[in-house]
């Protein structure tokens, strides 16, 4: 045999598998195994496609006859009595192509095959419906005079189009039984015109031209382009199945619908669905009609009057749901299913794994080994790292309306509505006044630090998704668009015109940060709950992972958050985040704008108190966790005054006149800051300011280890290190600025020094640079931007037009460019630890919170991620599963 009948009790070649079934006609074979009631049918296996195209282009002889005796099969299984080209009780079937891997709408397909003049009289006599019965010979005429016999289909649509003219409608639903069977008088005559012949009426011609044809689609040049893209070989073929038509639109037994085994926005275990009696599955798609509940329960709930299913047909709904329970034990996942009812009878058309919310997800994924469905592998393995967002932020209510007014990049999820405000002062203080504010800005820089916190979310028309707004942004939790590129600030006039639409500051506004809409006024939001089954699918990913997840913060506040989200250290503390409080940037100013390195220490001796207050505060909460502290790196200019007010003020602390300052000021401006006197050089060139900072944090590891038994773990990280000779230079003062305290107060706390590999320089000379340290950690930000020479304050404006035209598969600032960026990345963690057995290796850009990027951590075997603090249990299951995989 060379073709395999499924349904009506049969599933022939149940396991043959995708190869030599396709995928459509492997599905139908499993469902039908399991005792499914599919409509009958039987697969023409891939190979005939080959055999096929050696015959050139005709159906091979052996086959006829099987085709025969398949059609023989579906007649025998629908047990209807209907028979294939009977005018009394015609069959109809669909013939369909089917490849090993789906290629969406590549291939054709011919629905309703069977009519003729003399069936379709039949058709409309059995249903009772001779629109019905017209309606469906009309579109297989089309259908078939497109598909098989290569006719314009706009000859078609044409005469459909002239039909509801004459008439004076514009709905296709509005012709009756009457213009459809003058339609299809005209549509025969366009083909036998067309093809100087006229439409087959013999059902077993139409048959065999059919499936010859859904065989030389697998050659169409669409199918070769798609293939190609794909990397799917020609050799392959496709399969053809051929299935008996089900109709859900035969009267009043009859109906369509699809249904969930569990609540697919809950997780709750219970029947969902919808259904249309005396319907088609088109009718319930095209939104002509409303559906129907499944239960009645739903029905009662939603105080609904049309009848449920359960009440309309119980014996088939009962059929259905004891389906449900035989679907979930063999699939071990919840399904969403296709069904139609014909006269009475229950026909599954398709099953497939439903998709559901980060709910539904964890609450299934965790009932299901309460079960005993799956184990804790599978239910790891089942939920989307990244749904997890969904658990994390507010979002916006899906039922609520929207009335976008500008878009830009989902910098960091979760939603907001606030009065729009211009400046980080005027954050601060309507934020103080209970006010809810979205902080709208050109681009942010570390002196808005305050106002982004004080605010609900962010909006700023430049920057991109490793932005100084994104990143703070995802830091702290708010939600950030960032550059939305049809936003302009006025400053003067306190606006900002979105595009066409002006808003005064206080006016309104939404922001989606999951998908970087902005909205006027305000958009209801739903509050995450981290329920339960969260919380436990977190520990059974701790207990496969064996990367550790630390977070970057600095903060107090954003620490206890990441430890409340299983943080197990900090892999990033910035340093320069710490300066920018009003009472201390006077401070880093006096610092950066002095003459000579005296001036220079009198400004850092005023600094260190506060700096070691951050660190205690920090080694304090992580309780002994290890914490990597990274020394000063800012562009400069983040932090040289820009009003006359900071100059005044820098003028007032140091007694420096103005003018002096302002030239200063000006010797030091840079025409690339990210390329500048930042990292190490900064310490290079004024050690003194590492030292401070050093100081500061033995200091503090000491005071604390003396109060809490516990001796903190302090990293002590060196950025944008180039050569050896820098992280010598500065691991000198490190050692030195500890051994000093250590002195001072006789007690001794452990320590690293290492650095940050974040210039290709260093990835190359890793092997050098790992004499000096004792861990590296892949700041993958400022790599990315220096492997691809793409600035990450810039690459907003083109980057989307490079992913859109498949330059880069991703945005390489979000998910890691593996090829490229990866590969300096393997190299120094390859030339590191044969330098350093046992170096540390870890990774602190915002990839170290990306899925798939800390799936290629894992291959690389390091010792651990870090990630935003409201990342961190999507990093956890990233690197669970990265870990099981
Ligand atoms: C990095 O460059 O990846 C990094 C973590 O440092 P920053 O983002 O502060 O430059
Ligand atoms: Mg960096």
């Amino acid at each position: 045999m060379i073709i395999h009948p499924f349904g009506g009790g049969v599933a022939s070649a149940h396991g043959l598998g995708k190869n030599h079934l396709g995928g459509k006609g492997a599905n139908l074979h499993e469902m039908a195994g399991i005792g499914l009631p599919v409509p009958p049918g039987f697969v023409i296996p891939t190979p005939v496609c080959a055999d096929h195209y050696a015959a050139g282009g005709t159906l091979p002889p052996a086959l006829l006859p099987e085709i025969a005796a398949g059609i023989g099969h579906i007649e025998t299984a629908v047990a209807s009595g209907a028979r294939f080209g009977d005018a009394d009780h015609p069959l109809l079937v669909s013939v369909r192509s089917g490849a090993r891997v789906s290629m969406p709408g590549m291939m054709d397909t011919v629905l309703n095959l069977g009519l003729n003049d003399a069936t379709v009289l039949g058709l409309a006599a059995r249903s009772g419906d001779a629109r019905f019965a017209w309606d469906s010979y009309r579109r297989f005429v089309q259908m078939y005079g497109d598909v098989v016999l290569g006719i314009d289909h706009y000859l078609f649509e044409d005469a459909l189009e002239y039909a509801k003219e004459d008439k004076g409608v514009s709905l296709d639903t509005e012709l009756d039984a009457d213009d459809l069977k003058a339609l299809v008088a005209a549509y025969l005559g366009i083909v036998e015109r067309e093809q100087g012949a006229p439409f087959p009426q013999d059902v077993t011609a139409q048959l065999h031209g059919a499936v010859a044809a859904v065989f030389g689609s697998w050659r169409s040049e669409r199918a070769d382009v798609y293939r190609r893209l794909n990397d799917i070989p020609e050799d392959w073929g496709t399969a053809v199945t051929v299935q008996a038509m089900v109709f859900g639109n035969r009267g009043e037994t009859s109906a369509t619908g699809v249904a969930f085994t569990r609540d697919p926005s809950t997780g709750e275990r219970g029947y969902y669905g919808e259904y249309l009696l005396n319907a088609q599955g088109e009718d319930v798609v095209a939104g002509i009609r409303t559906p129907q509940y499944l239960t009645r329960a739903a029905r009662e709930k939603a105080g609904a009057k049309a009848a449920s299913m359960e009440e309309a047909l119980p014996v088939v709904y009962a059929e259905l749901a004891a389906l449900f329970d035989l679907l979930e034990r063999h699939y071990r996942d919840m399904q969403d299913i296709e069904f139609t009812v014909e006269q009475g009878k229950l026909f599954v058309l398709q099953t497939r794994s439903g998709k559901r919310t980060a709910k539904a997800a964890l609450k299934i994924a965790c009932d299901m080994v309460e079960e005993g469905l799956i184990d804790q592998r599978t239910a790891i393995l089942r939920v989307d790292p990244a749904m997890l967002d969904q658990m994390l932020h507010p979002t916006l209510d899906p039922a609520a309306k929207r009335d976008v007014i500008v878009r830009g990049l989902p910098a960091s999820p979760g939603a907001a509505s606030g009065a729009i405000v211009l400046d980080s002062e005027t954050a601060e203080k309507r934020a103080a006044m209970g006010e809810d504010v979205i902080l709208v800005r050109v681009e942010t820089s570390p002196e808005d630090i305050a106002g982004m916190h004080a605010a609900r979310g962010i909006l700023t028309a430049r920057g991109g998704m490793t932005s100084h707004a994104a990143v703070v942004a995802r830091g702290m939790g708010r939600p950030c668009v960032s550059g939305a590129g049809n936003l302009a600030i006025d400053m003067n006039a306190r606006s900002v015109r979105f595009g066409g639409v002006e808003l005064a500051e206080g006016a309104v506004i939404t922001l989606d940060g999951a998908n970087g809409e902005v909205m006027r006024g305000t958009v209801a939001t739903v509050q995450p709950e981290l329920t339960g089954d969260f919380a436990r699918l977190m520990l059974w990913a701790d207990a496969h992972r064996t990367m550790a997840v630390r977070t970057n913060a600095e903060t107090p506040a954003d620490c206890a958050t990441a430890r409340s989200f299983g943080a197990e250290g900090i892999g990033l503390a910035r340093t320069e985040h710490m300066f920018f409080s009003p009472e201390r940037i006077v401070s880093v100013r006096e610092m950066i704008l002095a003459a000579d390195e005296a001036g220079r220490r009198a400004a850092l001796a005023k600094l260190l108190p506060a700096q070691r207050e951050d660190f205690r505060a920090i080694f304090g909460i992580m309780a002994g966790l290890p914490v990597t502290v990274r020394l000063l790196d800012p562009p400069l200019h983040e932090f040289l005054p820009q009003r006359e007010a900071d100059f005044a003020d820098v003028a007032d602390a140091t007694g420096v006149g103005v003018d002096v300052l302002k030239r200063r000021n000006a010797e030091l401006h840079e025409f690339n800051p990210m390329l500048g006197h930042r990292g190490c050089r900064l310490g290079v060139t004024f050690p003194e300011i590492y030292e401070m900072q050093a100081r500061a944090i033995f200091e503090a590891a000491v005071a604390v280890a003396q109060e809490a038994g516990v001796a903190p773990l302090p990293e002590v990280m060196v950025p944008l290190v180039g050569t050896r000779r820098e992280l010598t230079l500065m691991k000198a003062v490190i050692d030195a600025a500890a051994e000093a305290v250590f002195a001072e107060t006789g007690v001794r706390v452990p320590y690293l020094v290492g650095t940050m590999i974040e210039l290709p320089r260093a990835a190359l000379r890793a092997g050098e640079i790992a004499e000096d340290a004792e861990f590296f950690s892949f700041g993958t930000n400022d790599l990315t931007q220096t492997t691809l020479g793409i600035s990450r304050d810039d690459a907003s404006r083109f980057l989307g037009v490079y992913v859109d035209k498949g330059i880069y598969a991703h945005d390489p600032f979000v998910t890691l460019d593996v090829d490229g960026v990866g590969e300096l990345v393997r190299i120094a963690a390859e030339r590191g630890r044969a330098a350093r057995p046992g170096l540390k290796l870890g990774i602190c850009g915002e990839h170290g919170g990306d899925p798939a990027s800390i799936a290629f951590c894992q291959t690389l075997g390091l010792d651990y991620v870090s990630c935003s603090p409201w990342r961190v249990p999507i990093a956890r299951l990233a690197a669970a599963q990265a870990a099981l995989r």
